[in-house]
């Protein structure tokens, strides 16, 4: 299986070329040259197996340079009970008689994000080896939250790697803030920027793009990588609990062997309900996919004209993992619905780039609307999801699921459509914890409160248990306590490298 660009400039790859490079030469994301098919019969034979066979099944069909043992290695580290507090790893909850809810939180950052970057450096490791390279691999991420913390755990004492995070001081919820300066691990690094999220952005850039530091890096035997979401290995990892869900509904009898499901999904950089695509593409029988959005609606109004149009006002909304107004994994889409035309895709991804807004043909917007559906929650119908849905079923959405759980309504609503759905959830209630029991027990159970005091508020009034990696947060030793101008940031990463 090789791997090309959607943009069509650059020769073709394999997976773990692809994953060691990330994004491709000429600006293009990897797309494999060829879709993995899976029958019904295989499918079915998925609901008797273990997470990690379902994962393992999916993945060699991707990555067929490497070998079954390679992957398996990569499998068995990433998804233990022991990380993700289940063996399930991605457990199906029954909300309603046809709707399910995904949990893909249950790994140790308490998001979703965990479910590709437990596994993706252990992709890179191999890959570096199999492509022949000597250095020390250095993950710089610049961070507004989930990736940072994901990317920080999933490193974490990987061998060959180094990572080094910046995060904006005053840019991230007291809980993400703890969480990165009382991070664990030999080779991992997490920094303060004095600025905001843009400023250590920007800094990131500058550092990747600087060829003095290039040079300096090589000279000592390291090499730059990154870990964003636009990495195939972030991706195929993706369509393994779609997949898994599948499985698991026809294990409990939930539905026939065959029968198309929804799939409902909070959507950002359109990496998560992308590899709902894929797996539809592979044979998962899926009817429909609804993408929500929060006030950040550019890819509600894309799907629904087929203008994209990213000027706009960026919002600070209750899902803030969902504030973005670029989804670079879109362009995966396109290059697929455009059957591989990728002069097209570079066209409107330069339209993207030079103008911020492009507009799709009517065939490919049909296309499109042919497969999703669009919606999204503004904060107040977001919170009066959490609080419905907790006093109907008892059952505690964070504030990201919650949008989907809105959107889905909508959809109902909109299309009569009760398909059996499977709402995909993001996050645990607990790690957006003030705006959840602002839901469910209102302001008052709020005020003057820390959002480490708020978990266990949220714990008592739900009756759940408030995850490990949480819980102790506030009480553990800070290791982390370095803060820099953005000018500065390429000392630290020198200091940290000792170059
Ligand atoms: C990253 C993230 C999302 C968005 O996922 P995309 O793949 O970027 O669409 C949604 N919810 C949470 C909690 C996240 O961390």
């Amino acid at each position: 299986m090789l791997y090309r660009s959607t943009r069509g400039n650059c020769s073709n790859v394999s997976a773990a070329e692809a994953i060691k490079r990330g994004l491709a030469a000429d600006g293009g994301l990897f797309v494999p040259e060829k879709t993995v098919h899976f029958d019904n019969e295989h499918i079915q034979k998925m609901s008797e197996m273990t997470y990690q066979e379902r994962a393992l099944k999916i993945l060699e069909g991707y990555l067929d340079d490497y070998t079954i043992s390679e992957l398996t290695d990569c499998v068995n580290q990433a998804y233990t009970a022991q990380k993700f507090g289940t063996e399930a790893i991605a457990p199906l909850h029954k909300l309603y008689d046809s709707v399910n809810v995904l949990e893909l939180w249950h790994g140790p950052t308490s998001a979703f994000k965990d479910m590709a970057l437990q596994i993706l450096p252990h992709f890179l490791v191999k890959a570096l080896k199999k492509t022949g390279e000597k250095e020390e691999i250095v993950i710089l991420v610049a961070t507004s939250g989930d990736t940072g913390k994901a990317a920080l755990e999933g490193f974490r004492d990987v061998e060959g790697t180094k990572i080094i995070v910046f995060y904006p001081s005053e840019g991230v919820s007291q809980v993400q803030k703890m969480q990165m300066v009382t991070q664990e691990g030999s080779n991992v690094y997490s920094i303060a920027v004095n600025g905001n999220f843009d400023d250590a952005q920007n800094g990131v850039k500058r550092i990747f793009s600087d060829e003095d530091v290039a040079a300096l890096l090589q000279d000592n035997g390291y090499k730059f990588s990154s870990a964003n979401s636009i990495n195939w290995g972030r991706l195929v990892p993706q369509i393994v609990y779609y997949f898994s869900a599948y499985a698991d509904m026809l294990k409990n009898k939930e539905i026939e062997v065959g029968e198309k499901v929804n799939f409902v999904v909070p959507t950002g950089n359109f990496g998560n309900i992308l590899a709902a695509y894929y797996a539809m593409q592979m044979g998962l029988p899926v009817n429909r996919l609804v993408c929500a959005s929060n006030d950040n609606n550019v890819l509600t109004d894309f799907v629904n004209t087929g203008v994209y149009d990213k000027n706009r006002e960026f919002k600070k909304t209750l899902s803030p993992s969902m504030d973005i107004l670029i989804s670079s994994n879109l362009e995966r889409l396109l290059y697929l619905v455009t059957e591989g035309n990728s002069e097209q895709v570079a066209g409107w991804m330069n339209k993207l780039k030079n103008e911020g807004t492009y507009a799709v043909d009517q065939e490919t917007k049909k296309k499109i609307q042919n497969v999703f559906w669009a919606g999204y929650s503004n904060d107040s119908d977001t919170l009066k999801t959490i609080e419905s849905v907790y006093s109907e079923t008892g059952y505690v959405l964070d504030t990201h699921t919650a949008v989907a759980v809105d959107v889905y309504d909508k959809y109902v609503i909109s299309t009569s459509d009760v398909t059996k759905a499977v709402i995909v959830s993001t996050a645990s209630p607990f790690k957006f914890n003030e705006s959840v029991v602002k839901a469910i027990a209102g302001e008052g159970a709020v005020n003057g409160k820390t959002e480490f005091e708020l978990l266990s508020v949220l714990s008592e009034k739900s009756g759940l248990t408030i995850p490990a990696p949480l819980k102790e947060l506030d009480k553990k030793p800070v290791l982390h306590k370095e803060i820099c101008e953005p000018t500065h940031m390429i000392e630290k990463v020198k200091e940290a490298l000792n170059i």
